[in-house]
């Protein structure tokens, strides 16, 4: 089916259109600049902008893909998670196109959204099941055990406090360098030595592991670079910071895959799919890599540009739902800014 897929959950205005699982375009325009002197995204800046941009953004992505609104069979949303104004432009459009044209929504998670990425990577092959699933961005990090990507995912853990990319963009704040943080941290990490400090690694005692075993923290990590900081300052001497940078990245990384790996042995899957932002982290990607294939897992990275917030996902986990035969989504649907993971759809029709 030929799918338009429309993502609004938090900064990134973004419009795909799949045919099945081949991508003809993904279309992003991101209001990323003008959060940046807030150092975060700022909800009611971040729904402005959308709908600013989506007008625009969904005709250039009609361009590039060279199809015309009616040649579409579906039109997808996403629902949740997400900041609700932000959703709620998004979910307006999409309802207001597929009422216009006469076709059915599919009211999606933006989280499973991220899974489906991995469908639109002609190179890499099928997805095989099951796979462990590390999403990892701004607003999210969250360990999923997918058995099928359109009925069974599972939450494993996620974090209790921070997501790892806002963790960056806060260390980053502390370092004085600009928002967003992460591809600063990694710039200045180049140069630094990431066993020069031994930050704390979050929820990775044995006593945390009881209860919190797929779970991260990253606000002590935050507290702990912080203090660590203040201290050097108070003793008159220099702060490092190249070596600061490549020390909390090895701490969050190595949680990171730590927990990840841990999962796929566990559940006896050797497969691990990254997704979200934070996989531009090329430390994140090295580390992973190695250590999995240590373990024997496969790792699956979609091209950055399908790991970022965007529609082409969210159409591509719609036209997996309608070819494994589920409804449509009914219009009585709103934004759900905390949409659990293992709601994949929203509002799916009755069967007549
Ligand atoms: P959501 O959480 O809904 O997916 P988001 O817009 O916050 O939304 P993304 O756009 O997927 O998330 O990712 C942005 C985050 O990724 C920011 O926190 C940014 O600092 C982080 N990030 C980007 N590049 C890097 C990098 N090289 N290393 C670490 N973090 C990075
Ligand atoms: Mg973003
Ligand atoms: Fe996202």
């Amino acid at each position: 089916p030929l799918v338009l897929g429309i993502e609004t959950s938090c900064d990134e205005t973004g419009i795909g259109i799949v045919r099945g699982r081949t991508l003809l375009s993904n279309t992003i325009a991101s209001s990323m600049d003008e959060h940046a002197r807030y150092g975060g995204v700022v909800p009611e800046v971040a729904a402005r902008a959308h709908l600013e941009a989506l007008q625009p953004a969904i005709r250039a992505a009609l361009a590039e893909a060279s199809v015309s609104l009616h040649d579409l069979d579906a039109v997808a949303v996403t629902s949740g998670p997400g900041l609700a104004g932000a959703l709620m432009v998004g979910i307006g459009a999409a309802k207001a196109l597929a009422v216009s044209l006469g076709k059915p929504l599919y009211a999606v998670n933006h989280l499973v959204g991220h899974i489906a990425a991995d469908i639109l990577d002609a190179d890499a092959g099928p997805l095989e099941y099951p796979t462990v699933a590390l999403l990892v961005s701004g607003g999210h990090t969250s360990l999923l055990l997918v058995r099928d990507l359109t009925s069974d995912v599972e939450l494993l853990g996620e974090t209790v406090d921070d997501a790892a990319g806002e963790a960056f963009d806060k260390v980053a704040r502390i370092l004085g360098l600009p928002y967003p943080g992460g591809p600063e941290i990694d710039r200045a990490a180049a140069s630094g030595d990431p066993t020069a400090i031994r930050f704390p690694r979050g929820l990775s005692r044995t006593s945390d592991l009881a209860r919190h075993r797929y779970d991260f923290s990253f606000s002590g990590l935050k507290t702990a670079v912080a203090r660590w900081i203040e201290q050097r300052e108070a003793a008159g001497e220099p702060v490092p910071v190249a070596d600061v940078a490549a020390s909390f990245r090895e701490s969050v990384v190595d949680v990171l895959v730590t927990k990840a790996l841990d999962a796929c042995a566990q559940h006896d899957v050797p497969r691990l799919l990254l997704g979200g932002g934070v996989v531009a982290n090329r430390r994140l990607r090295d580390v992973a890599l190695a250590r999995a294939a240590e373990a024997g897992v496969s790792v699956r990275i979609p091209p950055l540009r399908l790991c970022t917030d965007n529609g082409a996902m969210i159409a591509a986990l719609a036209a997996d739902l309608i070819a494994s035969g589920r409804r449509p989504s009914t219009l009585s649907f709103g934004a759900d800014s905390t949409l659990p993971v293992t709601q994949i759809q929203v509002a799916e029709e009755e069967a007549a």
